[in-house]
């Protein structure tokens, strides 16, 4: 049949969508600087696809303008139409950045650790999902079986993770029926993001070409098992060196962890409505899940919100500063990964900039609901300075009119819904 290859250009969204356009490949040069239209109440689709309220209005012209570092360009080899998408950032039509770009509000974030500290940070995504073509078995946890019986799904997963740029670490059967994970080296902060963009799309990808799906939703089913994204991050100096880990630190961290570590829980009530940001993801916040239920910090916890991670067989002293790294457990499939680090890059940077100190004493409960995590963020003063006023009353408006849209639905046809869309 008679093809013409074409691109997609795109951003993953505030409802942790991949949304853009395409256009035939032979005019990438030229959509390298003008990138694809936009508009501004483009940021207001739901998790859902509709726009429930917006206070944009029909008027306005955007564009998302293509970052050549991030390109995809896999070819799956079964007829099928490459992937071959580029993310990008969603700027004004003079160029400048729209004060809504989730990816811009990272890159302010990974600026604000650099001024309150001199350190970067370095992250990777880990990442949980059901794949829809294994059939639920009981006694498959972590098993071989469930692992087998994946079929070829986990090897063209990672095949496409290797050409798409991204280095699988790796593919395991995960404690819940059919659900898998998968895990990336780590990259600088933003890389890290789009990474982990990729990382979804690429799970997407593979299963839609076996006829099946990947679903990251928070919770596919009530009371089922959860799909957690959990971040792992350090901090590094100008020179490259690790910065994170201390043997004399409280718990081994060092005094600029400790201080990142207390900025993320101290601002963990009013984010958690950015990392965990569906109605369905308060399910999966809950006991006896390895799910976090607390603003807390522990070593080597599963079900802590930040866990401070095992070092496996390090030689020495400069093995074991290089693997020291913190994960974040607060966050899910309905994130968008920008605005997940975003928002622990920003909290962290505070601790930083404030000297922090880690909390002592009984940790405080997370919000039990995106409404109340909704009501956390907009009584924080540091949030609304992150955001800027149209973001952050943009971002609180689109969750508010999703809630008010499933405000009805019994848990589990809320979980199906969910599960429809990620
Ligand atoms: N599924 C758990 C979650 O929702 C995590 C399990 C694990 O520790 O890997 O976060
Ligand atoms: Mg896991």
């Amino acid at each position: 049949m008679l093809r013409e290859p074409l691109i997609f250009v795109g951003t993953c969204d505030i409802a942790g969508h991949v949304r853009g356009k395409g256009f035939p490949a032979r005019e990438l040069a030229a959509r390298r600087r003008k990138g694809v239209g936009w508009t501004h109440s483009n940021l207001m689709q739901s998790a859902f696809g509709a726009i429930f309220e917006t206070p944009f209005g029909t008027g306005g012209d955007l564009m998302i303008v293509p970052d050549a570092e991030t390109e995809v360009a896999v070819d799956f080899e079964d007829g099928s139409a490459p992937e071959h998408f580029i993310l990008g950032d969603i700027r004004n039509t003079d160029g400048t950045p729209w004060a809504c770009c989730p990816r811009d509000f990272l890159r302010r974030a990974i600026a604000a650790v650099r001024e309150a500290s001199a350190l970067d940070v370095l992250a990777t995504f880990e990442q949980e999902f059901v794949y829809t073509g294994n059939e639920a078995r009981s006694g498959d946890s972590y098993a071989l079986g469930a692992f087998r019986r994946q079929g070829i799904f986990g090897e063209a997963f990672v095949a496409a993770l290797r050409a798409a740029g991204v280095t699988p670490d790796s593919f395991l059967a995960e404690y819940g029926p059919r659900q898998f994970e998968v895990t990336v080296a780590p990259a600088p902060a933003l890389k890290a993001a789009d990474q982990a963009v990729v990382t979804r799309e690429m799970a997407r990808a593979t299963a839609h070409r076996l006829g099946h799906r990947a679903v990251f939703s928070p919770m596919p089913v009530p009371d089922g098992v959860g799909n957690g994204v959990h971040v792992h991050f350090s901090l590094w100096d100008g020179q490259g060196r690790p910065a994170t880990h201390d043997p004399a630190g409280d718990r081994g961290l060092s005094t600029a962890a400790a201080q990142f570590a207390a900025g993320v829980l101290h601002h963990l009530p009013a984010i958690a409505a950015i990392t965990a940001p569906s109605p369905v993801s308060y399910l999966r916040l809950t006991p006896n899940r390895w799910a976090p239920t607390a603003i807390d910090l522990a070593q080597q916890d599963r079900g802590a919100a930040l866990r401070i991670c095992p070092v496996f067989a390090a030689a020495d002293a400069a093995e074991t500063a290089a693997q020291f790294n913190l994960e974040f457990r607060v966050a899910d499939g309905a994130a968008s990964p920008y605005m997940v680090l975003g928002a622990l890059l920003f909290a962290g940077a505070d601790g930083l900039r404030h000297g922090r100190a880690l909390p002592t004493g009984e940790p405080p409960a997370l919000p039990r609901s995106l409404a109340e995590a909704l009501d956390r963020m907009e009584a924080s003063e540091a949030v609304a300075d992150w955001f800027g006023p149209t973001f952050r009353d943009a971002y609180l408006m689109h969750k508010r009119a999703e809630l008010a849209h499933v405000k009805d639905l019994a848990a589990a046809e809320l979980c199906r819904r969910y599960a429809e869309v990620y």
